[in-house]
This record gives C-alpha cells, structure tokens and sequence, in this order.
C-alpha cells in the first residue's frame, strides 16, 4: 500500500478553512496505482458472493464501479437528492453543521441481495451509515464497506452500525 498512499495528495484548506482534502485525482490518473487499489479494494470480497457494489457519490462511482466488474457484480450508484430518474427511497443524516440527504432507486436492489458499500474517504462516518441504513430500508442484506482511505482521528468507524465487516485500504492517524 505504500505506492498508493504516494497517489494520494493532500490539499490544505479545501473546501473550507481546516479542512485538509485527500485528493485522489493522482491516483485516478495511474493506471498501475489504479489497478492495485481496485485489486486490493476487492481482495476481502472474493468468494462472499456480492452482487450488487453500491458506490456513493461521487467519488464512490469510480471506485465502485471498477470494483464491481472486478467482483462480477452490478453496480448501483447512491446520490446526492434529487438526481436519480425513477421512484427513490432516501435518508437524511445529520452533518457536523446543518444535514444532508441520499438517495436510491427504489428497484435498485431486491430484497435479500447482497451489498457491498464503497466509498473513497471515511471521515465522520455519516455519508458511510446513512447509505447503510438506506440498503437496510430495502431489505437488502450488507456485506460490509469498503473505502480508500480512513481519516482514524475522526472515529468514523465508531457510526458504523453494523456488524459487518468495514474495510480500509489506507488510514490516516
Ligand atoms: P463523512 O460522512 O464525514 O464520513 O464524509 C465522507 C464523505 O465526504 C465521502 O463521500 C468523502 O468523499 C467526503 N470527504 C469527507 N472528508 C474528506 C476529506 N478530508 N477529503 C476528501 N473527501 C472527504
């Protein structure tokens, strides 16, 4: 994992005062660096039979998507509210100021299908949880979750409800 944490910039400042930003777009960019983390995204996940990847928006979609051919499963993308076409359920979350909604499509998966989440950063834990609970809402059963990168010192972790297992690729201390 040490190459790829070299793909990973860090971008004081941004979008907010205080907030320091991993930005993966260097990583996006390699392919060897981008082979390796979506090998190793899926690596805990063969052979646990996921058949649908749920990547959130909008980062999640490029790792989420590549990871779901990888684990020949399907993809379905969790959006910001008031993109997706069809019937969706959604979730409101609270954000450290003021809060924030998801959303699915209704048919996006069936009762009992089983998901995987993925995400590129695990900060506070909210965005991770709340696609959780949305899954749950439609009786899908949850592998787990899978990100790039766990930014520790914000104990997302610690909002993951479930009992499923929440992978990491690189943490941040
Ligand atoms: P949270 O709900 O606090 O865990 O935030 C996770 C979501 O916000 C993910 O979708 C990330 O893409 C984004 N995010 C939060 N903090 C950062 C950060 N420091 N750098 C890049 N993305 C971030």
């Amino acid at each position: 994992m040490h190459a790829l944490n070299a793909l990973i910039r860090d971008i004081p400042d941004f979008p907010k005062p205080g907030i320091v930003f991993k930005d993966i777009t260097p990583l996006l960019a390699d392919a060897a660096g981008m082979t390796q983390c979506i090998e190793a995204l899926a690596e805990p996940w063969r052979g646990k039979r996921v058949q649908a990847v749920c990547g959130i928006e909008a980062r999640g979609f490029i790792f989420g998507a590549a990871l779901a051919q990888a684990l020949g499963a399907g993809f379905v993308p969790v959006r910001k509210p008031g993109k997706l076409p069809a019937d969706t359920v959604g979730v409101d979350y609270a954000l450290e100021y003021g809060s924030d909604r998801l959303e699915v499509h209704r048919d996006a998966v069936r009762p009992g299908e089983r998901v995987l989440l993925v995400d590129d950063v695990l900060a506070t834990g909210g965005t991770l949880e709340a696609s959780a609970e949305l899954m749950r809402s439609l009786g899908a059963e949850l592998c787990g979750a899978s990100v790039v990168i766990e930014l520790a010192m914000l104990q997302g972790r610690e909002r993951w409800a479930s009992d499923a297992p929440l992978h990491s690729l690189l943490r941040y201390d």
